[in-house]
């Protein structure tokens, strides 16, 4: 099937940066939220995020104005008539996210695709219970998705291929990198990113050393753009615990996705990190960190010589952090979460990262990864415990 006009249903944070993408891409759009006034709203920020982008350069004035034009409201469910696609961008409740399918499926037929933005349900979940689930599918797009350019198109239980092509077209021509995910815990970038927060909160737990020097390990020696303190800062330690505690359960509690002890008490005490003025690090007046120095290193690399030039410990640092990265994309290679190259482009498109879990598993060496969990397993326990497939793990020369 070929889509010829998108429905985005929720016009907040993402469904109205999805209605830009997808009125950019050439759709016919509409927007609905349950509260008419806020897709009005959500249609005129989309306006003006588009003369917006035409004045920077990033697109044309005449193709802002036609991507206007091609922006509708609806108050009321039946004015999506017409739309092949209707993506659900409305808030993380699974009884929520069913009955507006349930609801949509009344109002609309049996032919539309729905594509669910959720982040954190199963989409086989919210599926069940809509007529005709194979239609349903997962988009999950990233913050602030006009211009982060990955999309996973996730696969639920009963997906149809037809549905998935239909997602998956729709992303191309909105101008993003579709990958496919499994249905899965976090799905891909999410899921692969864990041990960036968690291994580095471990290593702070244990002492290896504290959060500024964490983070400047990364970001010299590991060419990461923030460390993973500052990064937990600027989510909020608060939405980090709880997304980390989704994980945790979902997973069927796995000792290497456990929440940190350290974040819970500091999300206990307050300190939320950039919003409430404290985290990791302090947000108080002229507190801002120092630039970096430029010590002519091109991170990620592993090489001691190099690395001494950062700091003493960043070998250590950047060698566990690698191996848990790693580890995590053995686990999820193992569970058929995605492709090695769809997992590499997620990481790189969807959080920035230098390099992807494959890249950065080529660069420590299988081998040499799951030797040093061992040793860490040994002496630390489960959170460790390679991943059966570890030293297997593709990387790209084989
Ligand atoms: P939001 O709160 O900014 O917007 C949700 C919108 O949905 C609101 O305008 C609300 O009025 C509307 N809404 C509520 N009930 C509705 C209904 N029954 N029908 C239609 N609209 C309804 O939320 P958001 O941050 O845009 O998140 C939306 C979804 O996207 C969630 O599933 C979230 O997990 C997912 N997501 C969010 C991010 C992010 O960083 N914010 C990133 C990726 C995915």
């Amino acid at each position: 099937m070929s889509v010829s006009r998108v429905g985005v249903i929720g016009a907040g944070t993402m469904g109205r940066g999805i209605a830009q993408i997808a009125a950019l891409g050439g759709y016919p759009t509409v927007l609905y939220d349950v509260a008419p006034e806020l897709a009005d709203e959500g249609a005129a920020a989309l306006r003006e995020a588009l003369a917006k982008g035409a004045s920077r350069g990033r697109w044309s004035e005449e193709e802002a104005t036609a991507a206007a034009n091609r922006v509708e409201t609806a108050a009321e469910l039946d004015e999506l008539g017409g739309c092949d696609l209707l993506i659900e961008a409305a808030p993380e409740r699974l009884e929520l996210k069913r009955k507006i399918f349930a609801d949509l499926a009344g109002a609309l037929g049996p032919e539309p695709v729905f594509a669910s933005n959720t982040s954190s349900l199963r989409v086989s979940e919210i599926a069940a219970g809509v007529p005709r689930p194979e239609r349903v599918v997962g988009m999950h797009f990233f913050n602030p998705p006009a211009l982060m350019k990955l999309v996973e198109v996730v696969a639920a239980e009963r997906s149809s291929q037809e549905a998935l092509a239909a997602a998956t077209e729709v992303a191309e021509r909105m101008g993003r990198t579709p990958i496919r995910a499994k249905d899965s815990p976090g799905f891909v970038a999410n899921r692969l990113a864990r041990p960036f927060s968690l291994e580095s909160l471990r290593m702070l737990g244990e002492g290896v050393a504290d959060a500024p020097t964490i983070d400047r390990i990364v970001r010299l020696g590991g060419g990461f753009r923030m460390g993973p303190f500052e990064l937990l800062d600027l989510i909020g330690l608060d939405v980090n615990l709880e997304i980390a505690r989704s994980f945790f359960r979902q997973g069927g509690e796995p000792e290497r996705w456990r929440p940190s002890p350290i974040q819970e008490e500091l999300v206990a005490a307050g300190r939320l990190g950039r919003k409430s003025g404290r985290g990791y690090h302090d947000y108080g007046e002229g507190r801002d960190r120092e630039p970096d120095p430029d010590l002519g290193i091109e991170g990620p690399i592993l090489d001691p010589e190099q690395l001494a030039k950062v700091d003493p410990l960043a070998e250590q640092v950047l060698s566990r952090l690698f191996a848990q990265i790693a580890n995590e994309a053995a686990f999820a290679l193992e569970e058929e979460v995605a492709s090695p190259g769809d997992m590499d482009l997620a990481m790189r498109l969807g959080f920035n990262w230098p390099l992807g879990p494959l890249g950065l598993a080529e660069l420590i060496g299988p081998d040499r990864a799951a030797d040093l969990l061992e040793g860490l397993e040994a002496e630390r326990g489960a959170a460790y415990a390679p991943a059966p497939g570890l030293r297997r793990i593709i990387t790209s020369s084989g």
